[in-house]
């Protein structure tokens, strides 16, 4: 299943998408997508739902119909740092031996396809494409063999960074991960079931037509199964928690001499299988 929230920012409806490519409301099913609506049990519920009983929602999503990011209510939105070899070589910054863990502030996340804004002050701002691993039964101290088994599913995330925010300002790195619409999320929430390998999925972005990100999720330095039981020793997981899970090389930092987004620039980047996102860049 395609998982999706629709309509206007802050009065999102929760909905999926058809095999016509269209949207079906959800919202007499469940109250967001989101929270427990993502526990195994709720999207058993979902799967067995004859999709064409659902109400038809008008407008073609991502033309004229908005998305909005495609996880509701989400309480933690945990990023994992130098997660691909080359991006961490890129970076001038040794591979670490343990996950590098930081957070995006929730305020951050916004629809796949809305404006980035260039903070105030911002010097460096940069892009990160990534696979987003969202929870759906929670837990703590949860075994590696076990992990998978608490993934929702999957999505497009752009870990949009203010570098000059993120190094040069005293720590931590939150500082330049977590301003407001740094955490576009979707187009859709892709169930696991419909992700057989997330660990072979190619994954890009481009700035103006050219692209400089392109890699693959089997380079990851810690796969997803470790990274679910890191974090679940320091923190309970639960559900609608996003966990971005790193960035392949070729973000603008690494370019020689690097390049930084200036307003008014077009951003597309994808996952295999999870959709595209679309975001155009503002000074705000
Ligand atoms: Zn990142």
């Amino acid at each position: 299943m395609k998982l999706l929230r629709y309509g206007f920012p802050g009065q999102e409806q929760p909905g999926l998408l058809d095999p016509n490519g269209l949207v079906r409301n959800l919202s007499e099913v469940i109250a967001d997508v989101g929270g427990e609506a993502l526990l195994p049990s709720s999207l058993d519920l979902l799967r067995n739902l004859d999709v064409t009983t659902l109400p038809l929602v008008s407008g073609v999503p991502q033309k004229d119909l908005r998305l909005g990011p495609c996880v509701g209510l989400v309480g933690k939105f945990i990023c994992i740092g130098l997660n691909y070899a080359d991006h961490a070589t890129e970076s001038g910054i040794p591979l670490p031996s343990e996950p590098v863990v930081f957070n995006k502030w929730t305020s951050a996340i916004m629809g796949p396809d809305d404006v980035i804004e260039i903070p105030p002050g911002a010097l460096k701002t940069d892009w990160e494409v990534e696979l987003g691993v969202v929870i759906g039964q929670g837990g703590r101290n949860i075994a590696e063999s076990d992990a998978m088994a608490h993934v929702a599913g999957y999505c497009v995330i752009n870990d949009v960074s203010e570098r000059d925010f993120q190094l040069n300002r005293g720590g931590t790195w939150d500082k330049g991960k977590g301003c407001d619409t740094f955490g576009p999320l979707g187009p859709w929430l892709v169930t696991a079931d419909e992700v057989p390998d997330p660990q072979n999925l190619q994954l890009w972005l481009e700035v103006d037509g050219k692209r400089y990100q392109s890699g693959n999720t089997s380079t990851m330095v810690f796969k997803i199964p470790f990274l679910i039981s890191y974090l679940s020793q320091f923190m309970s997981l639960q559900s609608g928690d996003v966990i971005s899970t790193g960035t392949p090389a070729g973000v603008g930092m690494g370019q020689k001499p690097p390049v930084f987004l200036k307003s008014g620039q077009v951003l597309r980047l994808s996952v295999d299988g999870l959709g595209l996102q679309t975001q155009r860049t503002v000074q705000g």
